[in-house]
């Protein structure tokens, strides 16, 4: 059953591709969306575009801001408008008291912000049904980046996958059914035996040094430095090394590159690979959680 939004009227300030996506999807959950910060042929049908983002604010019931936030210069990420919005408190200050701000991330700037205006932020990725969902297109778009790298298939490879938090599983489980043999490394005994359920190698994180001349491929999830310069010399050179962990990443890039192993950092894939996808894995909690806001609960 389709949740109804009607009766609540929701500003959008900036934004990419999945803010275009989640403008769909909440105009089609019968709310009013207003959107600024973006260019007017951009804005999908039905949405009110807004020059100037105070003339959209008076009433609002939330305010969904990009996914990535805003910059440290203070200006939202907005890469499809000519001119990014400033995003400063004195617009913080016109927007109605305790209605729910949504971002993606946060950043310090960002943060600072909400906390001198009293923001009521709700940081999308940090929730695990966000984090979750995402991990597929995080996995597929980390997939498609390593066939386009790799001079051989996935299918017979040997992929190596440290890490088994959301992400981690979601792309252990795509490259085992692709015919790469699997091998994830772990800390938590219940996930090395969860990796063993699905018939991949599991690889405790300890030893995982050991085993990193048997792979083809080695995607990074744990976001702390594991592949250092000591253990990057267990690598093979030839081997491709894809870190997903957000930045400054897992691996000790220029120790990779010194011996001669293909080191590459790969942010925001959901983003890049599937921003539509992206945008309703947003919308569909943005919508539950005002529903519930909107049923007192
Ligand atoms: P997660 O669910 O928290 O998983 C993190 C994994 O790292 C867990 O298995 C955790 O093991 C392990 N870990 C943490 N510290 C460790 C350490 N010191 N030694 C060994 N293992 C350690 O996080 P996630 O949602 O999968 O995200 C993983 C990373 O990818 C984050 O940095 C996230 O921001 C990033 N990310 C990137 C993209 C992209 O497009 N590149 C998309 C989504 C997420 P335990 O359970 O034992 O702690």
């Amino acid at each position: 059953m389709q949740i109804n939004l009607k009766g609540i009227s929701i500003v959008v300030l900036g934004g990419d591709a999945r803010s275009l996506a989640m403008m769909e999807d909440l105009t089609a959950s019968g709310a009013v969306v207003n959107a600024a910060g973006m260019p007017a042929d951009v804005i999908p049908a039905g949405v009110h575009y807004f020059s100037e983002p105070e003339a959209c604010l008076a009433g609002a019931g939330a305010v969904i801001l990009p996914v990535p936030g805003m910059s440290e210069k203070g200006y939202l990420h907005s890469p499809l408008a000519a001119q990014p919005l400033a995003f400063t408190e004195d617009l913080a200050a016109r927007f109605p008291p305790g209605i729910p701000v949504f971002v993606g991330v946060a950043g310090p700037a960002l943060a600072k912000i909400a906390a001198n205006s009293g923001l009521r932020l709700i940081e999308l990725m940090k929730m695990n049904e966000v984090a979750i969902l995402n991990s597929i297109p995080t996995a597929e778009g980390a997939v498609q980046m390593a066939m386009e790298m790799l001079p051989i298939t996935i299918h017979g490879s040997c992929a190596f996958v440290l890490g088994f938090g959301r992400t981690g599983a979601t792309l252990a489980r795509l490259l085992g059914s692709m015919g790469a043999r699997t091998m994830v490394a772990a800390r938590r005994p219940e996930y090395l035996a969860r990796i063993t359920e699905l018939n991949l190698t599991p690889v405790p994180f300890a030893d995982m040094p050991h085993y990193l001349d048997e792979a083809d491929v080695i995607f990074n999830t744990v976001p702390v430095p594991v592949l250092t310069g000591e253990v990057l010399e267990k690598v093979h050179p030839g081997t491709l090394i894809i870190d997903l962990a957000s930045a400054p990443g897992g691996v000790d890039f220029q120790r990779a590159e010194s011996i001669g192993v293909k080191a590459v950092l790969a942010p925001g894939l959901p983003g890049k690979v599937a921003p539509k996808t992206a945008g309703r894995i947003l919308a569909k909690v943005v919508i539950r959680l005002l529903h519930e806001e909107m049923a007192g609960n």
